[in-house]
């Protein structure tokens, strides 16, 4: 099965898309990552999930991307004696650590942190900021504050404090329970959320043990004011626009969306757009026509990939709104406008080697790059130069070929190591032709590292003729 895209759908599963079916359809529709919201469901879900997508990969012979997404750090008010309450501008509100059940008066949260770190003056926002509260007065275990908006909340809605640095770990217990969980399953990406500090991604990673891919979600201002170290340690990057939406002005995003994904571009790791971008198909068959723009632009931005949350999890149209992604992003790269940006080569054989693909894959009009790749970072180089023929990228090792499932342009394909040069171009040219992407008689131009099976010693490049 090839795509015919570059750009890269992620979809979050929920109770809207859980039976075997619907995931199927997903896929088929056109999901190369699927999306685990650990903030939801349990175990038995997530193994079920599972399941269906190793099934899937065996039943359609391509690997299949998968993303825990760790809850995180995430704050939240508990519940109210009557499961929600009225609110008026104006009127007192108290948050405090009383376990309690709320009123109108009060609610507790069980995280203290929330009391050390807030001053007077500071705002406060609940339910994604439709609650927004004004600190009036702060004592060692509870805030007293005055309600600036919203006309109410109800049980546990998260809790947002703009702009301050939170003296939090980046994995709460649940998220390290969790984690070991989606090793065990064998994930091949892990997204952190609430990153605040790089520190964060160095913790997580030594928790993960060695081989863990990590996905860096950007949803607080901190973590933008630390971009270039946290791109710098994470395996890729997510524009969490919901959370960072609410942190930072809204109209801010957009700006941030832009210089994260060039960052990323620069540095070569692979960056998600996440949040809202289908967002009425939640609700409705077809999507407004701003989101359609939305969509656009993220693409024309050079994103790797794009992901829908409430859409798929949640939503009444889950594979048309999967569909309906592909179609922008296909219509968006056949544009004249859409022109991705190479990164600039760093000195090394992989990136030498990719900007020379690159530019003789142009020059000859061949059909693909195939890399041979076994960790996939060869892969992702040559991604980096955003080649205008498709990557196909060969691995022997399964992990890098669905965690390239991710990645721009990249077709990934788990098969054996090539042990000699001929073995190497005929295998090239046999999946080149078996994957669609080369028909007789055109060419492919192959990277690899000879010897075979050395890391990191990517050092040639063959152009090959297929008979
Ligand atoms: P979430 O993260 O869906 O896990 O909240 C994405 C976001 O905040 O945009
Ligand atoms: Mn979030």
């Amino acid at each position: 099965m090839n795509r015919n895209r570059q750009t890269k759908i992620v979809a979050t599963l929920g109770p809207a898309t859980s039976s075997h079916d619907t995931i199927r359809a997903l896929f088929e529709a056109g999901t190369d990552v699927f999306r685990f919201n650990m903030s939801h469901g349990d175990r038995d879900q997530w193994r079920q999930w599972w399941t269906a997508l190793r099934e899937l990969e065996t039943s359609s012979a391509r690997p299949v991307g998968m993303i825990a997404d760790l809850q995180g750090p995430k704050l939240r008010i508990g519940e109210f004696r009557d499961a929600s309450v009225a609110l008026e501008r104006g009127q007192e509100f108290r948050i405090d650590l009383d376990p309690k059940p709320g009123d109108e008066a009060r609610v507790g949260s069980p995280h203290a942190e929330i009391f050390a770190a807030v001053s007077e003056g500071d705002t406060i926002l609940l339910d994604d900021g439709k609650v927004m509260l004004r600190v009036v007065a702060c004592g060692k275990d509870h805030v007293t504050t005055a309600v600036e908006a919203g006309e109410g909340l109800s049980d546990h809605k998260g809790l947002n404090l703009p702009g301050v640095r939170l003296p939090i770990a980046a994995l709460t217990p649940k998220d390290r329970e969790d984690l070991a969980f989606a090793r065990e399953l064998g994930v091949e990406w892990i997204a952190l959320s609430f990153v605040q500090r790089p520190e964060d991604i160095t913790e997580a990673r030594s928790l993960a043990g060695d081989g863990v891919n990590i996905i860096a979600k950007l949803e607080k201002p901190a973590a933008i004011d630390s971009l270039e170290a946290i791109v710098d340690l994470a395996d890729g990057i997510m524009v969490a626009r919901g959370d960072l939406g609410v942190e930072l002005r809204p109209e801010e995003v957009p700006g941030v969306q832009k210089r994260v994904i060039r960052m990323c571009r620069e540095a070569g790791k692979p960056v998600i757009v996440a949040t809202q971008m289908l967002d009425s198909m939640v609700f409705a068959p077809s999507p407004s026509r701003a989101e359609v723009t939305d969509v656009a632009t993220a693409v024309y931005d050079g994103a790797d990939a794009l992901m829908l949350s409430g859409e798929t999890s949640v939503g009444a149209f889950p594979v048309d709104a999967v569909s309906m992604m592909g179609r922008i992003m296909e219509t968006v790269e056949q544009d004249p406008f859409y022109d991705p940006q190479a990164g600039a080569p760093e000195a090394t054989g992989a990136d030498a080697i990719s900007a020379a693909a690159r530019q003789v894959a142009g020059t000859l009009g061949a059909s693909a790059i195939v890399t041979y790749s076994v960790s996939g970072k060869t892969t992702l180089r040559a991604s980096r130069v955003r080649p205008e023929v498709p990557i196909l990228g060969l691995t022997p090792n399964i992990a890098a070929a669905r965690r390239l499932a991710l990645a721009w342009g990249v077709h990934s394909v788990h098969t054996d190591d090539a042990s000699s040069f001929s073995g190497m171009v005929e295998r090239a040219s046999i999946l080149a032709t078996r994957e669609g992407f080369a028909r007789s008689g055109e060419s492919i131009v192959i990277m690899a590292g000879v010897p075979f099976g050395t890391p990191g010693a990517t050092n040639t490049l063959h152009v090959a003729q297929l008979d």
